[in-house]
């Protein structure tokens, strides 16, 4: 499915052929729009002969009969309205978007009676269908016999019916945002490692100057004068060179302190030297999840001018083995000065992170530092597709993380730290080494990280389950998620805009 729409708000409609989308609750008889649909009031019957309800996400397909001024109408079930989440009204969008096809213009009907803002919900339900529409079709050349008809010709003119329509309209302002942030990030991960390497993911960032983010790209030499060398070890091996790109939105007052993000940006990840087994390697495409996220979020505060002074900075490299690659045994030293034991090539992650924040710390001396990255494949284990882990050394930073991870459904597990496993990445022969063996693998990874982060309000988010390969829903159906875009513009949304 590919199709893009061009989605309005009105107050009412002129219905004159195509699709007509009405929502209906399991409270009420008649589905939301159908008396202005169709007079003959079909729908009572034919719902009654399906004992369609409107239970959640249910739906009832109908050809509309002779005389209808639609010629197909869709009910979809709510559940009970008034219980309806943000989420909720994203699925529902999402599921409504799955049912257009071969159509022009489409009009839907969203007020449901009872609930709360309805020009909030409405302007969910039109995020959940931008968010659905994606699909990463980039490298097919031939289109499948189901495509849609309309497919890369013009959008579906969606006309979405609502009392308050242009509080909608204003709303959906900042959901377009949103989804063209969710969007970017996915694609970064979708795209083939070929093609998306380190200065072609800086490229990319540098398009976002066109939103008014200022964005600066260090070349390896630039990242040698600052002694990165534990990002430029993992880099060595790769003849593609690495990238560090610091990205710059001033949306707030000059005073503010920046919030900042760093991502992991491992382009391709086979783990060096340390080398993967070759079953599933082609995933480790998408390694740079964490600086797509970033990517992604820095897109989505420019383009709705959130009023916050943010700080994206990520770290891209290849990890390859070569006779140049790095070694396990070698030592490295970070920009901190800290010095490092490589044991395995293949914790080459918090290696470049770990330089990307102390840099960030350094030089922006932010309030805050969230960090994403497809860190440990143990965060699978402990925490499946359905929670990224959390690790924060800031209770404060830790709740407005939860919180928001509930309201966008990008949802987070606290885990861990502690001394006790700090101790578990000393080393023999240096300050300290890059893993800390098979067991508690999440969580002494961001115990290296913390020794970067000094006192600064830092988390990590281990997003090595969310990010790529997660469970496809009714708002994704892309491999590469886009996990974390809407998690932390809601972040910044709640807490931090002047
Ligand atoms: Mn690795
Ligand atoms: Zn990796």
């Amino acid at each position: 499915m590919s199709v893009k729409f061009e989605i309005s708000f009105a107050k009412s409609v002129r219905l004159n052929g195509g699709l007509a989308i009405l929502l209906k609750d399991t409270e009420s008889d008649l589905p939301v729009g159908a008396d202005s649909a169709d007079p003959a009031n079909v729908f009572a019957k034919a719902s009654r002969i399906v004992r369609f309800t409107g239970k959640g996400l249910t739906t009832l397909d109908m050809v509309a009969p002779e005389g209808s001024p639609v010629d197909r109408v869709i009910v979809i079930g709510t559940g009970k309205a008034k219980e309806l989440s943000a989420h909720d009204w994203l699925k529902l969008g999402g599921s409504a978007a799955s049912k257009i096809r071969n159509v022009e213009k489409v009009s839907i009907f969203v007020d449901v009676p009872g609930i709360d803002s309805p020009a909030k919900a409405a302007a969910d339900f039109a995020l959940g269908m931008l968010l659905r529409a994606y699909s990463f079709d980039t490298y097919k050349t031939k289109k499948g016999d189901d495509e849609d008809k309309n497919n890369g010709q013009k959008p579906v003119k969606v006309t979405i019916v609502t009392a308050d329509h242009s509080a909608a309209k204003k709303l959906f302002a900042d959901s377009e945002a949103i989804a063209d942030g969710v969007v970017l990030a996915r694609d970064l991960v979708n795209e083939p490692p070929n093609v998306l390497g380190p200065v072609e993911f800086a490229a990319k960032a540098k398009e976002l100057e066109k939103l008014g983010v200022e964005v600066e790209i260090l070349t390896e030499r630039e990242m040698r004068r600052l002694n990165m060398g534990a990002l430029l070890g993992v880099a060595q091996g790769s003849v593609r060179p690495p990238r560090l790109v610091i990205m710059q939105w001033k949306g707030g007052k000059a005073k503010d302190k920046p919030v900042a993000f760093i991502g992991k940006g491992v382009v391709f990840d086979t783990g060096g030297i340390s080398i993967k087994p070759a079953a599933g390697m082609e995933d480790m495409k998408g390694d740079m999840g964490g600086a797509a996220a970033v990517t992604g979020l820095m897109h989505t505060l420019a383009a709705r001018g959130a009023k916050v002074n943010a700080i994206g900075v990520i770290g891209l490299v290849e990890n390859m083995p070569d006779g140049n690659a790095q070694r396990p045994g070698d030592i490295v030293t970070s920009m901190s000065g800290q010095t490092i034991e490589v044991i395995n090539t293949d914790a080459e992650g918090r290696l470049v992170l770990c330089d990307a924040l102390w840099y960030t710390n350094d030089r922006f001396k932010p309030q805050f530092m969230i960090n994403l990255a497809t860190l440990t494949g143990a965060i699978l284990v402990a925490l499946g597709n359905l929670h990224a882990g959390l690790f924060c050394n800031d209770d404060k930073l830790a709740s407005e993380l939860t919180a928001a991870g509930l309201v966008t459904y990008e949802r987070l597990w606290r885990m861990p730290l502690g001394k006790d496993y700090d101790k578990m990445i000393d080393s023999k022969f240096a300050d300290m080494k890059n893993t800390g063996g098979r067991h508690a693998g999440s969580i002494t990874a961001a115990q290296f990280l913390k020794r970067f982060v000094q006192d600064t309000p830092w988390a990590h988010l281990d997003i090595a389950g969310t990010a790529m390969g997660s469970i496809q829903d009714e708002i994704n159906q892309s491999w590469g998620s886009g996990f974390g875009v809407r998690l932390l513009d809601e972040l910044v949304r709640a807490n931090y805009e002047s």
